[in-house]
């Protein structure tokens, strides 16, 4: 073993229980944090090229953390996806979703629907549609008001196709919609689209990180076409560009989000800006 590997090995195991040590402690942390409200849904609009207006929006949680400050998805969704925790938090949000677009239709305002995320651990429990479907109710929300997004990685486990299809089915039963999310991220996704029936689709942000060329411009024209005809609607995910937002209105893409109209904001911004 030469120094350097001694050291490489000395640095890699010291970020290991650093790593492991945040871990633990934001699992600790977890269930005061909920009880103190420290996880807050930031809203990010979808705007309607036709209009170009806001018609849509994601729910996106954020942990604020009185001490440590905003903590980012991807420092503890994988960890809670991990440890099943992910699961009391989606029903958190979604519980804050329905509050809020209760507020807004008691105070007279145009509510827009609002989507939120879905942790592939719910599919786990049994009749877990039912539970969203009861909170809804209980807020007295039109279940079309609301979309489930569910990340195209797991469309691709066929031990799951079956579950995923009877959930799709009885998602529409109870009247909510369905996304497909992160369209496009993985291969053979158009098969996908075929197999499932979903609302729409989310091409996802690496579609438009390298469009450069024709052909990556022609492949986006394609599935915005192929979409029409399958009547399933699109939204275009991370688009940063008005030469962007110019391209997707001309191929007639719906709906476009993405840091150019704005980054996701606290919903009393968003009310302000948009309801
Ligand atoms: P996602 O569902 O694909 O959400 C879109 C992500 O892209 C968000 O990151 C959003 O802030 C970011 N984004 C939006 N527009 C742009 C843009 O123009 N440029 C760039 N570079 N990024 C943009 P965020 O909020 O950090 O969330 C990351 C992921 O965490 C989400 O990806 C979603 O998979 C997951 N997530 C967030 N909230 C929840 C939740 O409440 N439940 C579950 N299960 N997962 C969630
Ligand atoms: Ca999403
Ligand atoms: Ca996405
Ligand atoms: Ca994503």
């Amino acid at each position: 073993q030469t120094a350097e590997h001694r050291e490489k090995c000395a640095f890699y195991d010291n970020s290991l229980t650093e790593r492991m040590k945040m871990e633990q402690e934001l699992n600790d942390l977890f269930d005061s944090s909920i009880k103190n409200h420290d996880f807050k849904v930031y809203l990010q609009p979808k705007i309607r090229l036709e209009t170009n207006r806001a018609e849509g929006a994601e729910a996106l949680v954020r942990w604020i953390h009185p001490e440590k400050g905003v903590i980012y998805p991807s420092d503890f969704i994988p960890l809670f996806e991990m440890n099943g925790k992910i699961c009391s938090l989606d029903f958190y949000i979604f519980t804050q979703v329905c509050q809020t677009l209760r507020a807004w239709i008691a105070s007279g305002k145009n509510p827009i629907p609002v989507s939120v995320n879905l942790s592939r651990q719910h599919f786990l429990e049994h009749n877990f549609l039912k539970k969203f479907a009861d909170i809804a109710k209980e807020y007295e929300i039109p279940p079309g008001m609301i979309e489930f997004e569910l990340t195209e990685s797991i469309f691709f486990d066929n031990r799951q196709i079956n579950v995923v299809k009877e959930m799709i089915r009885q998602m529409h039963q109870l009247g909510f919609l369905c996304s497909l999310d992160d369209f496009g991220s993985g291969f053979s996704s158009l098969g996908l689209l075929k197999e499932f029936d979903v609302d729409t689709i989310k091409l996802d942000r690496s579609f438009f990180v390298n469009m450069a060329g024709e052909k990556a411009k022609d492949v986006i024209a394609c599935l915005i076409e192929l979409s029409k005809k399958l009547k399933v609607h699109t939204v275009a995910e991370g688009i940063e560009t008005d030469e962007m937002v110019e391209y997707l209105r001309m191929i007639k893409c719906d709906m476009v989000q993405g840091y150019i109209f704005s980054r996701p904001i606290p919903i009393s911004e968003f009310e302000e800006r948009y309801i």
